[in-house]
């Protein structure tokens, strides 16, 4: 039997929303180095580095909450198992995918199928690749607006929220003013940790 010592890794890139992928030997991964890839858009990159002589630790920004999630890669699993899953631990949204190529690929399609699913039950199939970001757009929006902090200038707290496939408009149904959120934005600026949203009014 022939062994495999190539490995593949994809991990859903916090910048601009895409799977990038990466490959590496086992070799790369043994002693004290470690691996670094990063995706085509150039923008974000993730490592796997040792921690110690057994375990590799993954750290990545995660693309849903902004937070930096840290994962324990056993090297054992790296060299046995077809396919190693990382997932956000607040929406289960699969981030880092460590393993046999084949594997990894397939484990990617999955997941986006299932993300396609959430997407659609929450009636958000038109907004294609944007679907997990929009998630976290409309989950965030939901939580501001649950403690009264997605407001307008003029003061009243009735806003549209109108989801397309780049942005999001929020509308005040008193006065009219809006607030374009565009998917870079909810994806890069913060946008998780907000504690308030207020729309400009334009009087
Ligand atoms: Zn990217
Ligand atoms: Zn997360
Ligand atoms: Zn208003």
């Amino acid at each position: 039997m022939l062994i495999n010592f190539n490995r593949t890794v994809a991990y859903r890139c916090p910048a601009c929303g895409e799977f990038a992928y990466g490959n590496f030997s086992l070799f790369e991964l043994s002693g004290r180095k470690g691996i670094s890839v990063q995706c085509s858009c150039g923008h974000s990159s993730i490592e796997i580095l040792p921690e110690n002589k057994v375990t590799y630790s993954i750290r990545i920004q995660c693309l849903v909450c902004d937070e930096i999630h840290k994962f324990s890669l056993p090297f054992s699993s790296l060299a046995k198992k077809e396919c190693c899953e990382f997932t956000c631990p607040n929406v289960i949204v699969g981030l880092v995918f460590i393993g046999k190529d084949e594997a990894v690929k397939k484990a990617v399609c999955q997941n986006e199928a299932y993300v396609s699913e959430v997407v659609a039950a929450c009636g958000l199939n038109h907004t294609g690749k944007n679907g997990v970001t929009m998630l976290k757009a409309l989950d965030k929006i939901q939580d501001l607006s649950d403690r009264e902090m997605l407001f307008c200038e003029c003061g009243a707290n009735i806003i549209d929220v109108e989801i397309h496939e780049d942005d999001i408009i929020l509308e005040c149904c008193l006065c009219g003013s809006t607030m374009v959120l565009t998917t870079d934005m909810i994806r890069n600026n913060n946008f998780a940790h907000l504690d308030k949203l207020v729309i400009p009014c334009k009087h």
